[in-house]
C-alpha cells in the first residue's frame, strides 16, 4: 500500500464521550489486522500545548518521547497500540497560528492577507497529512478534539471537509455521539444525536460511522432509525455502552465490525485476521481476579483525569499482579501529623504524586514520613520524589528547614534546587526538562531489580533536581541514589533499602506502562503492596 488512508474521528452533543478511546480502539483493531497506524490529536484551543494548563482545566500532561507535552488521549494511544508518539502527533489552534503568523513575519505569504481559509485550514492541512506522508503508516487516524458546533473547532472540520474531497476513498469519517437515558420517560432519545449529525453536514460533513455512546443497550431498532435520519448505512450504526473498562472497548467495537465497515468504507476487504489474542487474555486475568489491594494517591487534585496515567499504570499492573486496585484520593492539603494515620494506616500501598508549586507539599511530606516510618511500599514520582527527599533531610539528617528551592526560596539547605539549564529561563511554556533520557540503575537496588536491565530510558518533565552535594549525606544514612543520568550525573532514582519499598523517581514512569507492555516499576511497586496487603 503506498497512499495512507485517513480517518477522521469527531465528537457530538457532549464532550468526555470517550473519543480518545474509540480512537485508540480504531487503532488497535486495525494494528491487530496487520496494518500500520498511528493516532494523531488536533486541538481547538489557543494553548500552544497543554504543558501550561491546570490539570482542573484539561486533565494530566501526557509527556511523549520526543518531549513534547501533550493532551492525555495521548495516553490512551499508546496504551492500547504500543505505538510511540511524537510531537507531530498533537497539533493545536495555537500551534498552527504560531506557523502561519511567523510565515507572515517572514513575508511568506508574498504580500498576501492572511485568513483562516484558505490560510489557517491549509496549514492544518498540511499537518494532518504529515505523518501520512513519511510512508511509515497505511492507516492516519485523527481526532478532532472538542464537539461539533464549537466556534474554535470549525477551521479544523472545514479541513477535514476539503481533505475528504480531496482523498475520495481515502478518507473516512467517524462520529461519535451520545444518547440520552431520559429517565422520567424511561427511554433513550436520539434526537441530540440526529441533530449532531445535521450540524456536521451543515458544515458539508457527511459521517461514514456513527458510534453511539450510552449508559445502556440501545437495541437494533434504535440504531436502524438513526441510521435512517442520518444517510449511514446501518451496519455502520454502532453503539458503544459504559464498561467496566476501557480495556474492553476494542473487543467490543470487534463485535460489532467496527474495522471491518471501516475497511470497507476504503474498498478494502478483511481477509487478515483480528490478532487480539494477548489482549483477551490481558482481559480476562482481569476479570478473574478476586484479590483487592488499596493504593492510596497522595496529591493536591481529586480528579481522575489529573493523574490519568498513573491510574493506568496502576490497574495495568495490578491485573498482571492478579488483583484489582482499589485507589484512594487523598488530599494532601488537609493532611497533619493528627489525621494522617486516618487516612494511610490501612492502605496496602502509597503513591506520592507529581505535581508544582507549593499547595499541599507539607502535607506530602507528613505521609512520607508515615509511610517511611510504618515501612508502606510507597513510590514517589517526580515531586513525589523531591518530597521523599526533603522529609529524609528533615528527619533523619536533621536539616530542619530542608526543602526544595521551589517551595521555600529562603530555606539554608535546598536538597531539591533548580537545574543549571534553569536558571535562566523566564518563558514558562515548554521549557522544562522533558521527553526521554536514559538512567543509569545500581545492581541490587530495587529498581534494578525491577527492570532486570540497565540503562533504562524514562520521560522527564520537571525543572527541579535532586541537589548532588547532599548525596553523600543521605547515602550515609540510608537514603541511596540508585538511579544516575550516564552524561549530566544527575540523580533519578532514590531507595530507603531498610524499608520494603520505598523508591522515588524523578522521571515520570506512568508514560512508558502499556496494557502489554506494563511498566516495570509499577510492577514491582504493585506487587510490593499486594505483599503488603497479605500480611495484614
Ligand atoms: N515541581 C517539580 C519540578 O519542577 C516537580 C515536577 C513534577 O512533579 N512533574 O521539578
Amino acid at each position: 500500500m503506498n497512499q495512507a488512508k485517513y480517518i477522521f474521528v469527531t465528537g457530538g452533543v457532549v464532550s468526555s464521550l470517550g473519543k480518545g478511546i474509540i480512537s485508540a480502539s480504531i487503532g488497535k483493531l486495525l494494528q491487530a489486522r496487520g496494518y500500520r497506524i498511528t493516532i494523531q490529536k488536533f486541538d481547538p484551543y489557543i494553548n500552544i500545548d497543554p504543558g501550561t494548563l491546570n490539570p482542573y482545566e484539561h486533565g494530566e500532561c501526557y509527556v511523549t518521547e520526543d518531549g513534547c507535552e501533550t493532551d492525555l488521549d495521548l495516553g490512551h494511544y499508546e496504551r492500547f497500540t504500543d505505538i510511540r508518539t511524537s510531537t507531530a502527533n498533537n497539533v493545536t489552534t495555537g500551534k498552527v497560528y504560531q506557523a502561519v503568523i511567523e510565515r507572515e513575519r517572514k513575508g511568506g505569504y508574498l504580500g498576501r492577507t492572511i485568513q483562516v481559509v484558505p490560510h489557517i485550514t491549509d496549514e492544518i492541512k498540511r499537518r494532518m497529512l504529515r505523518l501520512g506522508a513519511t510512508g511509515d503508516y497505511d492507516f492516519i487516524i485523527t481526532e478532532i478534539g472538542g464537539t461539533v458546533g464549537d466556534i474554535e473547532g470549525l477551521p479544523f472540520l472545514e479541513a477535514v471537509r476539503q481533505l475528504k474531497w480531496e482523498l475520495g476513498d481515502d478518507a473516512v469519517c467517524v462520529h461519535l455521539t451520545y444518547v440520552p437515558y431520559i429517565a422520567a420517560a424511561g427511554e433513550l432519545k436520539t434526537k441530540p444525536s440526529q441533530h449532531s449529525v445535521k450540524e456536521l453536514q451543515g458544515l458539508g460533513l457527511q459521517p461514514d460511522v456513527l458510534v453511539l455512546r450510552s449508559d445502556r443497550e440501545l437495541g437494533r431498532g434504535l440504531l436502524d432509525k438513526v441510521g435512517h435520519f442520518c444517510n449511514v448505512e446501518k451496519d455502520c450504526v454502532i453503539q458503544s455502552i459504559d464498561l467496566p473498562s476501557i480495556y474492553e472497548v476494542p473487543i467490543k467495537m470487534a463485535e460489532q465490525n467496527l474495522d471491518a465497515v471501516i475497511l470497507r468504507k476504503f474498498g478494502m476487504t478483511c481477509d487478515n485476521p483480528l490478532e487480539l489474542d494477548a489482549w483477551k487474555k490481558f482481559i480476562r486475568r482481569r476479570e478473574q481476579t478476586s484479590k483487592e489491594v488499596d493504593i492510596a494517591l497522595v496529591g493536591k487534585y481529586d480528579l481522575q483525569d489529573a493523574y490519568k496515567s498513573i491510574l493506568e499504570c496502576l490497574s495495568q499492573a495490578a491485573t498482571y499482579n492478579d488483583c484489582k486496585v482499589r485507589t484512594h484520593f487523598i488530599q494532601s492539603e488537609y493532611l497533619t501529623h493528627s489525621n494522617i494515620a486516618d487516612s494511610l494506616s490501612g492502605m496496602d500501598g502509597v503513591v506520592i504524586c507529581p505535581g508544582f508549586g507549593q499547595r499541599g507539599t507539607e502535607g506530602k511530606i507528613i505521609a512520607a514520613e508515615y509511610c517511611r516510618t510504618h515501612d508502606i511500599p510507597t513510590f514517589g514520582i517526580c515531586l513525589g520524589m523531591q518530597i521523599m527527599v526533603i522529609e529524609f533531610a528533615r528527619n533523619v539528617l536533621g536539616l530542619e528547614d530542608a526543602n526544595s528551592s521551589e517551595m521555600d526560596p529562603k530555606s539554608t539547605n535546598h536538597v531539591i534546587d533548580l537545574m543549571e539549564e534553569q536558571k535562566n529561563i523566564t518563558q514558562m511554556g515548554g521549557t522544562m526538562r522533558l521527553g526521554a533520557y536514559y538512567c543509569e540503575l545500581s545492581i541490587g537496588s530495587r529498581a534494578y531489580d525491577a527492570y532486570g536491565r540497565s540503562p533504562v530510558k524514562e520521560r522527564h518533565r520537571h525543572r527541579y533536581e535532586f541537589s548532588s552535594p547532599y548525596r553523600r549525606q543521605f547515602e550515609q544514612a540510608g537514603m541511596l541514589c540508585t538511579g544516575v543520568n550516564p552524561e549530566s550525573r544527575l540523580v533519578e532514582i532514590v531507595e530507603v533499602p531498610a524499608c520494603r519499598w520505598y523508591v522515588g523517581v524523578q522521571f515520570h514512569p506512568e508514560y512508558t506502562g502499556t496494557v502489554l507492555n506494563p511498566n516495570p516499576l509499577f510492577m514491582a511497586f504493585v506487587r510490593s503492596a499486594v505483599g503488603s496487603s497479605a500480611n495484614q
